[in-house]
This record gives structure tokens, sequence and C-alpha cells, in this order.
């Protein structure tokens, strides 16, 4: 059960722009957020700040009722997905599975368990002793989700993570995340500028415009009374 809170969460760059004001979004146990908006609305900067990659101005972040403000990326038990996969082209399927897992110091066992899991859900099992460079994108954006996994993590967040595949992949992939997060059951927020695969993924639009929120509804709500 975790519930994600932003609490007039703003950002200032250094060079005093202001990308994110005061915002409020409230992201029930198990939901899928999925953030729209024109390019330079602040999508990726509230990604970022929500990962700990990017420090919070002001406001306050929770995971259920810990204020997570001050924690860094690793304590957060929050994993991210990216568009560029972020794999280690030197090591196997398996080891890039369990690199996140090794560094938490996680039992041996424990980590053959988690992985061997991940990877029968992803249907990678047989490529797990293969390096990215051997594997196509579908299956490498796969074991980017399989690192996701595997830490069980409170939150899931997706930097537009199927933006580098085709057209034909983009629609299996988008349908195999959906279906994932739902038998999983994590809160997620999946960061798009794909209206069809916003639509498809969210439980809840939210639509950016210059740093605020300017709409938030169901696909439904949204799409049909723009
Ligand atoms: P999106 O992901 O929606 O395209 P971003 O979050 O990347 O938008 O950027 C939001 C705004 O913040 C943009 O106007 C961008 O130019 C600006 N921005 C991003 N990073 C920085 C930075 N390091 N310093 C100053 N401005 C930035
Ligand atoms: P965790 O899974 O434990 O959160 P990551 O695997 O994301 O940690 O990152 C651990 C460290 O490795 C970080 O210091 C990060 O900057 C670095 N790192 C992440 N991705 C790569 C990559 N593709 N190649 C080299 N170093 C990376």
């Amino acid at each position: 059960m975790s519930t994600l809170t932003l609490n007039k969460i703003a950002k200032s760059y250094p060079n005093g722009f202001k990308a994110i004001h005061e915002l409020n979004l409230d992201i029930s146990d198990g939901e899928m957020v999925v953030l729209v908006g024109p390019s330079g609305c602040g999508k990726s900067t509230l990604l970022r700040m929500i990962a700990g990659l990017e420090e919070i101005s002001s406001g306050d972040l929770s995971i259920d009722t810990t204020r997570v403000n001050d924690l860094e990326p690793g304590e957060r038990d929050i994993a991210m997905v990216f568009q560029n996969y972020a794999l280690y082209p030197h090591m196997t399927v398996f080891n890039n599975m369990a690199y996140g897992l090794r560094n938490r110091k996680t039992p041996k066992q424990e980590i053959e368990r988690l992985v061997n899991e991940a990877a029968t859900m992803l249907e990678l099992d047989h490529l797990l002793d293969r390096k990215p460079n051997q594997l196509s994108g579908g299956q490498r954006q796969r074991v980017a989700m399989g690192r996701a996994i595997v830490r069980h993590p409170k939150v899931f967040l997706f930097d537009e993570p199927l933006s580098n595949l085709d057209a034909k992949l983009r629609v299996q992939m988008r349908l195999e995340i959906k279906k994932l997060q739902r038998r999983l059951g994590t809160t997620s927020v999946y960061v798009t500028h794909d209206q069809v695969e916003a639509m498809t993924l969210a439980d809840k639009l939210v639509v950016l415009n210059k740093g605020n929120v300017e709409q938030v509804g169901t696909p439904i709500e949204i799409y049909d009374n723009p």
C-alpha cells in the first residue's frame, strides 16, 4: 500500500527559472498517473524531483506518511525506468537486474529468487546470460523494467520508456506495461508525449502547462471534454 503526495512542490533552477509552480497532486495506492503536456512544460523536472535526481525548491513530497524530500534517490523506495534503458553494457541481463539488489546487500539466494521471478514475468528467462548488445530493443526495455521490478519499490517512475522503440513494439510494450503495473499494483507516474499511450495507460491524466497543472481527470474526462 503506497500513496504519493505532492504538496505545493515547486522548482526554481539556479538561473532563477521557475519550472514548476506550487503543484499539488495526490496519487493513490496502485494508481497510474500519466503526465502529459507540451515540451518544456516541466514533466521531466517533476519526475526527477520525485526520483530525487533534482532538488525540490519548496513543498513536501511524501510516500505514505513519510516526507522524502531529503532522502537520497536510493533511499526513497522508488524505481525509475528510463528512455535510454540505462543498462550496463558489460554486464549480463541477470547482473543488470541484480545490480540494485547487490548494492542494497540483499542475500544471494534472495537476489536469485527476485531476478528469476521478474525474468519470468517479463519472459526473459532464456536471455539471462546475454549482454545488452545481444538483445532487441524490446528485450532491452524489458530488462530495464526488470531492474525496477526486482526491488518491489513503493513507486515506479517511467520517463518516456517507449520512445526509442518502433511503432509496433511501442504498442506491444505499452500493453505489457499496463498488465504488469496492474498485476503488481504499484503506484506509478508515467511521462509521455504520446496521446494514445497516455489514454491507454492512465487511471488519471495530469496535463501540465508552464509548470502548472492545467487539467486532471480520467482519459475520457480530458479527451472528450477539451
Ligand atoms: P518537459 O520534460 O516537459 O519537456 P522539462 O522539465 O525538461 O520539461 O523543462 C521544464 C522547463 O525548465 C523548460 O523551460 C526547460 O528549459 C527548463 N529547464 C530544464 N532544466 C533546466 C536547468 N537545469 N536550468 C534552467 N532551466 C531548465
Ligand atoms: P540503483 O539501481 O541501486 O538505484 P543505479 O544502478 O541506478 O542504482 O546506479 C548506481 C550507480 O551507477 C550510480 O552512481 C549511477 O550514476 C551509476 N550508473 C547508472 N547507470 C549507469 C550506466 N548505464 N553506466 C554506468 N554507470 C551507471
